[in-house]
């Protein structure tokens, strides 16, 4: 950005940024001449929180210990900088799913019974019916209620290192079902509520989205699946065989691109979350990487 230089002689010059706050002699009337200064530079905003997370570059490794989801978040050059965990509870699940079915099934059996000794025992119609509604309707609702209550919530933590003895970050589910949508509260390692990570199902039918809001609600930024195209293709036709990647652009306010959430092709899946485009460091890291971990972990993304 060139500076310009007015000198009273009515001249007027253009000057590199080095000239800036100079004092030099007119070429036309020999008068000094003083360049304006340049504009102060923004500041780059401090990264609160551990020193850890000061930094643009985050690579996710995710390797499949199991049953649970851990991995090292590292830095380019791949050295460890923190441990996650996210635990899937998938025997849980299996049994809660198969004990809410068994439960519906108890109840159709047993509101069949009711219904036979009813019939043969000279009920009116009314009851009747409002046996077999239950029998039928009952059952679903009771299976469906069993699913609801118990999944239990699937936390990630995000630990200094794999000693998991200091916690730097936790994402909370904040409900038990997640039916409409999924939210998550991030908190630092002494409890703080930091933000909230909040992801619409129906909106992400055909592109997927992710919004990331303050602790009192104001949307800071938004992930969003980097093409319409290549995400409904991902749906629809590759998706199954994991031949497309699933990139996300994360955007700031008025859709400025603040960085990017890219799946590196390696023998090891991972991700790489690149917040270089925000130079000055609007974007609180703990929470970009606590959306990291959401877009990677599961949560079919
Ligand atoms: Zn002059």
């Amino acid at each position: 950005m060139p500076v310009k230089a007015v000198c009273a002689c009515g001249a007027s010059y253009y000057l590199k940024d080095e000239y800036a706050g100079l004092r030099l002699a007119c070429p036309r009337c020999a008068a000094a001449v003083e360049a304006p200064r340049l504009p102060p530079r923004p500041a780059v905003r401090e990264q609160p929180g551990d020193p850890v997370f000061a930094r643009d570059k985050f690579l996710l490794n995710e390797r499949h210990f199991g049953v649970n989801e851990k991995y090292y978040v590292t830095d380019p050059a791949g050295r460890p900088l923190l441990f996650v965990e996210r635990p899937a509870y998938l025997s849980l699940n299996v049994l809660a799913g198969l004990g809410a079915v068994a439960a519906g099934s108890a109840n159709l059996l047993l509101s069949g019974f009711v219904y036979f000794f009813l019939r043969h025992g000279g009920v009116d119609t009314f009851t009747l019916g409002v046996v077999s509604v239950w029998g039928k309707l009952g059952s679903l609702l009771v299976v469906f209620l069993g699913l609801m209550s118990f999944p239990p919530k699937r936390d990630a933590t995000v630990y200094r290192d794999d000693t998991r003895r200091e916690t730097l970050l936790r994402i909370a589910q904040d409900r038990r079902l997640q039916l409409f949508g999924a939210s998550y509260t991030v908190y630092d390692g002494k409890g703080a509520a930091l933000g909230r990570l909040r992801k619409q199902r129906l909106r992400n039918i055909l592109r997927k989205r992710w919004y990331c809001l303050s602790a009192a609600g104001e949307v800071l930024f938004i992930a969003r699946e980097d093409s319409m195209v290549l995400s409904l293709l991902r749906r629809f036709l590759l998706g199954f065989f994991g031949l497309l990647r699933t990139d996300f652009l994360i955007y700031g306010p008025h859709w400025r691109v603040l960085g990017e959430f890219d799946r590196r092709f390696t023998l090891l899946d991972r991700y790489v979350l690149d917040l270089g485009a925000d130079g000055l460091r609007a974007m609180d890291r703990r929470l970009a990487l606590a959306m990291g971990v959401m877009l990677d972990t599961g949560e079919n993304r």
